[in-house]
């Protein structure tokens, strides 16, 4: 208490240290008083180090102010670890001392003015990842560890030269054209913060110049990318599977999230940010009632991740309906990350694609039929993009991918929607020769179970009678127990074609 008398208001020990650390370690004091006892003294073991190693390695003052500055603020970083998790214990929110942190210099080049939302329904993988980034050792067993009492001088310049094999980022001062004696301790703590910085720089910089992923993405999807490497929810991103007008595909190594392990190959769906592709698109979203009252308030990069986000709600729909789809990891602003539909790299085909045997095709074409029933009845779900191009062959099933657009059947143009898909799948399959596969509207009723007579085959005429039946339709919902919601503003772009992408 004598000491907190002084004008300076610190320990002793500690002014030769860091004084902003001081400062802080104040700040974060004050603020975890309440919680805990009193924030222990940070200054001790650099004032220990100080005191041990001043003797042999005053060659250079500031040099050495500088290690010791590093130093203590890992250890700064370790204790502030310790204190968060304590602070947090089972809590499922947690408060990040992230800030209050000294040494982190490889991140938060962006977050500014869209600030990281994670829309995973998990934590926040960056913050859980990032203590695994930095060695999370303390300096334990100090003075244990010198290797240095039968020489300390020759062994101190030897550290000194080493020095010398620092990455070239690594300011290690002039300190090699001078006599300067660096004790093991001091030696060994510099040489694990420039091996954790190279290797935490070298996962980065490697995926920047490697990866196909730099031609297709603005800078700003980039960094996001390479955070999720960096989180280790990415072990690797390893190249574009494809290049739609909406959305580039990266196909990537899964690493993990909040200990839970990602898929070993997973897809990124980078929903693309410049926004004409979108505009024609604006009708499944903004007269989608789930998103209608935030669509108006939205600029256009929030109405993109508007996309991405509806892409993982309905993805999360049809596997509880256990519809074979695409399985969502996280949510990253306009960047969905699920598991992979192939194996060892190679994307599964489109149905398209696929070399179907006859019996394969009839198959598909019954898998198909029960999902779209699935996707209708127990999803509440209309595809609205549904051809060969958005379904997948793999493993002996048909698989439903690039659900972003896919609306509820009360949508204004849900049964338009949907009318459209049961034309695309019905022409698919009977073009290929499967002639079990029903004709559209048999499809359409089959699907909804409206029954809308087929008397003619006139698709005018239909369409008028898919109309009058959307009061019906909404009954029909209703009784399951769904909710209505008022069907308002009409607007009437062209129908779109399959998505032909590749
Ligand atoms: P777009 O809106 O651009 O058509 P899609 O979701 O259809 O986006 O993806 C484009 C292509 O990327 C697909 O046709 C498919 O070949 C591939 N793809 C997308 N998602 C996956 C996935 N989960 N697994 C494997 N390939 C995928
Ligand atoms: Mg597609």
């Amino acid at each position: 208490h004598e000491l907190m008398e002084s004008p300076w208001g610190s320990a002793a020990p500690a002014a030769p240290a860091c004084s902003l650390s001081e400062v802080m370690s104040e700040q974060l004091a004050k603020q975890l008083d309440e919680e805990n006892a009193v924030f222990p003294a940070l200054s001790d073991p650099a004032a220990e180090l100080l005191l041990a190693d001043e003797a042999p390695d005053t060659a250079s003052d500031l040099m050495l102010a500088q290690m010791l500055q590093m130093q203590f603020d890992r250890e700064f970083d370790d204790q502030l670890r310790r204190e968060e998790k304590k602070f947090n214990g089972d809590s499922k929110v947690s408060i990040s001392f992230e800030n209050y942190r000294m040494v982190h210099p490889y991140d938060d080049s962006d977050s500014s003015e869209d600030e990281v939302d994670w829309q995973d329904t998990r934590h926040d993988p960056y913050r859980a990842d990032k203590p695994q980034t930095t060695p999370r050792k303390g300096f334990t067993g100090k003075g244990k560890n010198i290797t240095t009492k039968h020489d300390e001088v020759t062994c101190g310049r030897k550290n000194t030269a080493r020095m010398d094999n620092f990455a070239p980022e690594v300011h290690v001062g002039d300190g090699l054209g001078m006599d300067l004696k660096l004790s093991n301790q001091v030696f060994n703590s510099l040489k694990r913060h420039c091996y954790s910085e190279q290797r935490r720089s070298a996962r980065l910089h490697e995926k920047k110049e490697h990866s196909t992923a730099e031609q297709a993405v603005d800078p700003r999807t980039r960094l996001l990318m390479y955070k999720m490497v960096n989180a280790g929810v990415l072990e690797n991103i390893n190249g574009c599977i494809s290049t739609g007008k909406e959305s580039v595909v990266f196909h990537a190594d899964g690493g993990s999230l909040e200990e839970q392990p990602v898929p070993d190959e997973v897809v990124l769906k980078v929903f693309k940010t410049t926004l004409n592709e979108f505009k024609n698109r604006d009708r499944y979203i903004k007269d989608d009632y789930r998103f209608k009252d935030r669509f108006s308030k939205l600029n256009p990069r929030k109405i993109i991740r508007l996309w991405a986000e509806k892409e993982m709600h309905n993805l999360g729909r049809m596997k509880k309906a256990e519809i074979p789809c695409p399985e969502v990891v996280l949510l990253k602003k306009h960047i969905l990350v699920m598991s992979f539909i192939g194996k060892d790299h190679i994307p599964a085909p489109k149905l398209k694609d696929a070399m179907l045997n006859s019996e394969d095709l009839k198959n598909a074409y019954y898998q198909v039929l029960h999902m779209m029933q699935q996707l209708y009845q127990e999803c509440n779900l209309v595809h609205a993009d549904l051809s060969e191009y958005n379904m997948l062959w793999h493993e002996g099933k048909v698989w439903l991918i690039d659900v972003s657009q896919s609306v509820e059947p009360t949508h204004p143009h849900g049964l338009e929607f949907l009318f459209r898909d049961c034309r695309n799948v019905s022409t698919f399959f009977q073009k290929r020769g499967v002639s079990e596969a029903m004709s559209t509207y048999d499809l359409f009723n089959a699907v909804t179970g409206l029954n809308i007579p087929v008397g003619t085959e006139d698709e005018a005429e239909f369409m008028a009678e898919q109309l009058e039946s959307r009061g019906r339709n909404e009954d029909h919902i209703q009784k399951r127990g769904k909710k209505t919601f008022p069907v308002t503003s009409e607007d009437g772009g062209p129908p779109l074609e399959p998505d032909a992408d590749d």
